[in-house]
């Protein structure tokens, strides 16, 4: 049997104060490979085409530890799910039970978080299912089923700059799974599962624009994402069409 690495979750600060750069946490378990388990963090695990925070994690004595990225854990025996921060290279060793400061490459999430806003719009304004997508520092692009495409690559621009303009405020809401289940449209993104859990999922609203199940970090308002460029119109395969953009500021 998997040795457990915690008895329980990571508290997912990020989620609810995704402008939150640090906080103060206590190391819950470090695994074989030097991947640190903490009882709560601001940094986002790689999952849902969105990339894992780095970072520093700094101990009371002030030794600072790189953190490379930070992933999803679960013990094969089924334990509570907790997120693993993965040391750079070269990192100190740290023990169980040593209180730290976490803090992430904020530049760098700032940008993830500003195009990962932008693909929900992008969702809107290309209004077919999604079939893939991903996120990086200052770049995105969705996958859409799409049989037959004349998609305009200024059009798409203006639109999605038009719905940043307008500076709608982006924000959280949770539903039941059953509410889920009886509305089936609300699920664009074929290739990703929504974050759900005792019965409940979490989706995102921009207000008057788009609502979809997300576990991943937004902006708070769309005008926080800035002016943006469709740079590329791709067909992948037969019936797929890959969107990609770039904010104009990086
Ligand atoms: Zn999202």
């Amino acid at each position: 049997m998997a040795r457990q690495l915690s008895a329980q979750p990571t508290e997912t600060v990020f989620r609810d104060e995704p402008y939150s750069r640090s906080c103060q946490a206590r190391i819950l378990a470090v695994n074989e490979m030097g991947g640190i388990v903490l009882d709560r963090t601001v940094f986002y695990p790689t999952g849902g085409g969105q990339p894992g925070d780095s970072g520093t994690l700094t101990t009371a004595d002030g030794a600072v530890i790189p953190i490379a990225t930070t992933v999803k854990g679960r013990d094969e025996d089924g334990g509570p799910d907790v997120l693993i921060h993965v040391p750079a290279e070269g990192a100190v060793t740290v023990s169980p039970g040593s209180d730290v400061t976490a803090e992430i490459d904020w530049d760098r999430r700032h940008k993830l978080m500003r195009v990962h806003t932008c693909l929900h719009l992008l969702s809107a304004v290309v209004p077919f299912p999604v079939t893939g997508g991903q996120v990086s520092e200052g770049k995105g692009r969705l996958d859409f089923a799409i049989p037959e495409s004349n998609l305009d690559k200024d059009e798409i621009t203006a639109e999605l700059n038009r719905l940043i303009e307008t500076d709608s405020p982006v924000a959280d809401d949770w539903i039941t799974d059953a509410e889920l289940a009886a509305n089936p449209e609300l699920v664009k993104t074929m290739s990703v599962q929504p974050p759900s859990g005792a019965g409940r999922v979490r989706l995102i609203r921009i207000e008057g624009l788009d609502l979809q199940p997300c576990g991943g970090t937004h902006v708070a308002r769309t005008g926080d994402i800035g002016p943006v460029t469709v740079t590329k119109i791709e067909s992948k395969g037969r019936q797929n069409r890959r969107v990609a953009i770039s904010l104009d500021d990086i």
